[in-house]
């Protein structure tokens, strides 16, 4: 890397602002490298910045530049890839650069944390401890340092400091081999050490021999390049990983493994810790600050050789990187939904260009993107297409609710088939789908919905605590006992939750445990894996469960699953909600079943009659996702075009329309680039605050590019842009 022969410092400092700032070095201080953290001075406040440049030049009047306060770094922070990947990401995803290297580094070193020089304490050796004092009767000091020394063996620099103790005394006691640098070891973190040392890389095989295709897949998937691993939900997917990670670990190289969450896969977790003799790190939001920095050094230096982790967890530097694998990478987990907007799947994908290693990123439902990307010869498609040990694959039947009377929320038909699954002795997993699906206090004399006052949303009921939520804000209110507009005390709960459907179901089959798995539910540590601990006892049992059930469980006793209500997918105004119904249920479908217990689907629906839910169920994802992408490409709709979405809020209504409206105004340089409104979002009012959007589409990318730019530079020249809170979103996935 460049060294600081040039007089001025860029640096990234943590503002909103899309722009680095200038700064001149420490007069005659040491020279500062590209990717080293510095104290800086910004307005009145002290603040920690990265170095992204040396320039040169000033980019303004010298006179008014200021220094740097402190050098924190004597090398890059960051390994020299991940570094580019952030400068990358900055420009990619518009954001300024100097919040992108603060979500990419741990909360301390933001805050100007030593990296990670570790503490050392000075202990006596057994040399020191043995000897007679006496001998050292020359040096008072030293022998009073020694005694210390017997006496406490914790003491670190500053604290022989404190007490006068000199590092000339310090030395000698050393030279004489009296005294030694003892590591301290380090503060705790989310690591699981290897059990066993010098023995082999792997702990334990399980048992299992890859099949066939799991062969394939892995001699397939070479040194570099991104490979899409599509296979169907039991499938060996994960075999695949931990064979390719195997391979990794023996050039003595490390991985990282995404995954979209973290608290409710222990399965998977285990398959990884029970795997290998090496050390792995999880690294997830539920981390201390100290904990993350801790597995971060690990990380870095190369001691933690396995990191699995969500999102974040792709600007986790590597020493030796080897491999990088995204499970379920169709999740839309992987984007963060607000300030840095980016996709940990698509950096992953950028970062394994960067460190010339490949990746694999794994699915039973890829995203539309990715087998666009197969198809276009950017990716290369594996596909596992048997469940392993010869389990069957589930089957799936569609009830047709139309034109039939509501009989409450369960149809007949599929009490009976529930009932006929638990009296043979077998476990039913019932589906909710959260959204759209939330009880609502309606009121029978006028027809008033219990609304949220800061959003424009209805508050949803629940049951267990006989509260109002707003799903939305969080504002929580007690049930309210009069309705909000004529007074009528006549109100009533509508539409099914959860908890509602679970009552139904216990009223129903009073002799079966009926068990909710759901975010309130399992809430409370230990609940989800007591629930999972009685469901693998293989007893007959109802399981009732909303999206959680799509991730990561198997449950091999259940041969039932009911899925109550996927119908929103089909009336949405989102372009791609059919997409994440097709994957939801075939997620949530694959659950189920086992060799000799194969699992039945069926889907209650108002929808049954929709030709792609026909093609979904009987010719499979692959139909499915043709059928679709033929719409999308006809309607120019990614992955067919690029899209970016531009939004505003603010408390008062008209004035984020307003700012758009202005941003909107003069007509784009680039013709080739469409811009779509401003409209207010599907949900105006949200959190309090009014909320609107601008889409920017193309079917170029550096066009987009080009015009997006172009437009942020208008947005920040408006003045109005002072009283809006406006953001860039690319590749949105959401357009709420
Ligand atoms: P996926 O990730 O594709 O859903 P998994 O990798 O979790 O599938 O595999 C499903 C189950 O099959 C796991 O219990 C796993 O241990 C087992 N399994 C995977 N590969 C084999 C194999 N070749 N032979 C026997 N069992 C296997
Ligand atoms: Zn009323
Ligand atoms: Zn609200």
């Amino acid at each position: 890397m460049q060294k600081s022969s040039a007089k001025y410092l860029d640096v990234a400092v943590p503002t909103p602002l899309r722009r680095s700032f200038q700064y001149l070095p420490i007069d005659g201080g040491d020279e500062v490298k590209i990717g080293c953290r510095v104290r800086i001075p910004f307005g009145r406040q002290r603040l920690v910045g990265v170095v992204i440049g040396l320039s040169a030049k000033p980019a303004t009047d010298p006179s008014k530049l200021r220094p740097i306060t402190e050098v924190l770094d004597q090398e890059p922070l960051l390994p020299h890839a991940l570094f580019k990947l952030c400068i990358w990401a900055a420009d990619y995803y518009h954001h300024p650069i100097g919040e992108v290297l603060a979500t990419a580094l741990p909360v301390l070193l933001r805050k100007g944390k030593v990296r990670s020089e570790p503490r050392y304490k000075l202990n006596a050796t057994t040399l020191g401890n043995e000897i007679d004092p006496l001998e050292l009767k020359r040096s008072k000091r030293q022998t009073a340092l020694l005694m210390l020394l017997r006496a406490d063996q914790s003491l670190e620099i500053n604290d022989l400091r404190k007490q006068g103790f000199s590092s000339s005394i310090i030395k000698a006691l050393i030279e004489k081999n009296l005294a030694q640098w003892q590591e301290i070891r380090q503060e705790k973190s989310a690591s699981h050490p290897p059990e066993r040392k010098n023995e082999s890389l792997i702990a334990n095989y399980q048992g299992i021999e890859p099949n066939p295709q799991q062969r394939a897949a892995i001699s397939k998937i070479s040194s570099q390049g991104t490979y899409l691993v599509h296979g169907i939900t039991g499938s060996g997917k994960t075999e695949v990983y931990l064979r390719k990670i195997e391979q990794t670990l023996a050039r003595g190289k490390q991985v990282i493994v995404l995954v979209p969450e973290i608290g409710l896969t222990p399965q998977t977790l285990s398959r990884f810790t029970n795997r290998f003799n090496v050390t792995t790190e999880l690294i997830h939001s539920g981390l201390t600050d100290l904990e993350r920095l801790s597995s971060w050094r690990k990380a870095a230096d190369g001691t933690a050789k396995i990191i699995i982790g969500t999102r974040s967890a792709i600007f986790t530097p590597l020493k030796d990187p080897g491999l990088l694998v995204v499970d379920e990478e169709h999740d839309a987990s992987f984007k963060q939904q607000d300030g840095f907007r980016y996709s940990a799947r698509d950096l992953a994908v950028m970062r394994s260009h960067l460190e010339n290693i490949p990746i694999i990123l794994g699915s039973a439902t890829p995203s539309l993107e990715s087998l666009r990307n197969c198809a276009t010869g950017k990716y290369t498609l594996i596909k596992l297409t048997e469940r392993t040990g010869g389990a069957s694959i589930e089957e799936y039947q569609l009830i047709d609710l139309r034109n039939r009377k509501i009989e409450g929320p369960i149809s007949e038909e599929l009490i009976a088939a529930i009932a006929s699954e638990l009296r043979s002795g077998n476990q039913v997993l019932v589906f909710i789908n959260r959204r759209g699906f939330s009880p609502v206090v309606y009121c029978q004399d006028c027809t008033w919905i219990a609304a949220c006052n800061r959003c424009d949303a209805r508050l949803t009921y629940h049951l267990a605590q006989g509260k109002l939520i707003c799903h939305h804000c969080g504002y929580i209110t007690q049930l309210v006992k009069a309705c909000g507009e004529c007074q009528s005390s006549r109100l009533i709960p509508l539409g099914m939750g959860t908890q509602r459907i679970e009552e139904t179901l216990s009223a129903s089959f009073p002799e079966f445990p009926v068990r909710r798995i759901d975010r309130d539910s399992t809430r409370r540590k230990g609940v989800l894996e007591k629930y999972l601990q009685e469901l693998k006892s293989g007893q007959p049992m109802l399981l009732v469960g909303t999206q959680i059930l799509a991730k990561g469980h198997h449950f091999p006793d259940v041969t039932l699953v009911a899925m109550l209500d996927i119908d929103a997918g089909f009336y949405s105004a989102d372009y791609r909600s059919m997409e994440k119904t097709g994957q939801l249920i075939l997620q949530v479908g694959g659950r189920s079943g086992r060799e000799g217990k194969p699992g039945k689907v069926i889907i209650q629906t108002q929808f049954a009659q929709q030709p792609i839910l026909k093609t979904l169920l009987n010719e499979g994802y692959d139909s499915f996702a043709q059928a679709i992408l033929e719409e999308r490409e006809s309607n120019l709709l990614p992955p067919y075009s690029f899209h970016c979405l531009m939004r505003a809020e603010s408390p008062q209504r008209n004035i984020a329309m307003d700012f758009l409206d202005a941003v909107a105004e003069k007509a784009l340089s680039n013709t080739s680039v469409e811009m779509l409104g401003p409209v207010p979002a599907s949900m105006e009012k949200r959190s309090g605050k009014y909320r609107a959007h601008l889409l920017f589409s193309s079917r170029s990318r550096a066009r987009l590019h080009h015009a997006i730019a172009e437009k942020i530079k208008v947005a920040e020249a408006l003045k109005q842009s002072k009283r809006v809170r406006w953001s860039v979103d690319v590749d949105p996935i959401e357009l709420l």
